[in-house]
């Protein structure tokens, strides 16, 4: 990234409320709600190998909405199991929603949670140091491998730590998507900080290709208004853009060029499309399920 610009991730509170801007202007967590009520049921169906205890980690959870919605589809599946679930989640204040959010639901008592304040590569380094044996039968990554320094080594650990018909979720923007085209546009300008890589399933799939690793994967149809992005000084139309390009205060900070440059594309029909006077840009995931490592 040029110098000038500094990436999002480094202000957790402008990233958080960057972030819950996102949520509500796109079809993001609607979309993930359709593919765990309709697609993963069928994929958690074969993990467990019989047990009736299972393991689960959620590596970057957020405040936790999503988590808590697979696994209780996960106890639909498996009635009766209980659930130990690793949380891991560096951000105190999502930590601290997801608990909240926890304490107010009820029917959880069959989860033990357990809160690990850190980044994927320090629970790494704490599961080695502890040499914990345990192994898990259910491992999510939603939305959060764009914040991990080595991909390919953190996807490859987390796969050494499944159980016998263990699966791994990997949910990211799909290569598909206006995020595909904008940052692979502008890859230079914009991407590869250490703290945040704009990295799509295709990025994802090529990695798992070169490894041999075999996977499952689903394209879940999502969209983003970003009219406001366009009025000039709207502040809800800033933080949107320091979502998008991830970069912090984008439009007081980038040159005129790159704006112009990421303000047409973003409209461009590569990225959105127009109507009822609104810009819907292509918000689509990619689901990535990988089995343990044979
Ligand atoms: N999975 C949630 C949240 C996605 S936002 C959802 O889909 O709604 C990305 C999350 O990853 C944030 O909560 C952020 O704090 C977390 N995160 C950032 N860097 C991380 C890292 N290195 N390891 C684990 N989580 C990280």
């Amino acid at each position: 990234m040029a110098s000038s610009l500094k990436s999002l991730v480094n202000d957790d509170s402008r990233y958080q409320k960057s972030f819950k801007l996102f949520l509500e202007r796109s079809s993001e967590h609607q979309c993930m709600l359709d593919f765990i009520h309709n697609l993963l049921p069928d994929i958690l169906a074969s993990i467990g190998d019989g047990k009736s205890h299972l393991n689960v980690i959620g590596v970057g959870s957020g405040a936790g909405e999503i988590d808590l919605e697979m696994l209780s589809e996960l106890r639909l599946k498996h009635p009766g199991v209980t659930v130990d679930n690793e949380v891991v989640e560096p951000s105190g204040q999502q930590l601290h929603n997801y608990r909240v959010l926890v304490s107010q639901k009820p029917g959880l008592d069959y989860i033990k949670f357990n809160w690990n304040k850190m980044t994927a590569s320090e629970f790494e380094e704490q599961w080695k140091e502890k040499k914990m044996t345990k192994k898990a039968d259910f491992i999510h990554m939603i939305q959060m491998l764009y914040y991990v320094k080595d991909i390919g080594a953190t996807i490859s650990f987390f796969q050494s730590l499944l159980a016998k018909n263990g699966k791994l979720l990997i949910i990211l923007v799909s290569g598909k998507s206006g995020f595909g085209k904008l940052w692979s546009t502008f890859r230079n300008q914009l991407c590869n900080t250490e703290m945040s890589q704009c990295v799509t399933t295709n990025d994802i799939k090529s990695i798992l290709d070169s490894k041999g690793v075999k996977y499952q994967s689903y394209e879940l149809p999502s969209q983003l208004d970003i009219t406001e992005c366009f009025t000039e000084g709207d502040e809800k139309g800033e933080l949107l853009l320091d979502f998008l390009t991830e970069v912090m205060d984008f439009s007081k900070t980038a040159s005129p060029e790159l704006k112009a440059g990421v303000m047409e594309l973003l409209r461009h029909p590569d990225c959105s499309v127009e109507s009822n006077g609104k810009i819907m840009f292509n918000n689509n995931l990619g689901v990535i399920v990988t089995d343990q490592l044979t």
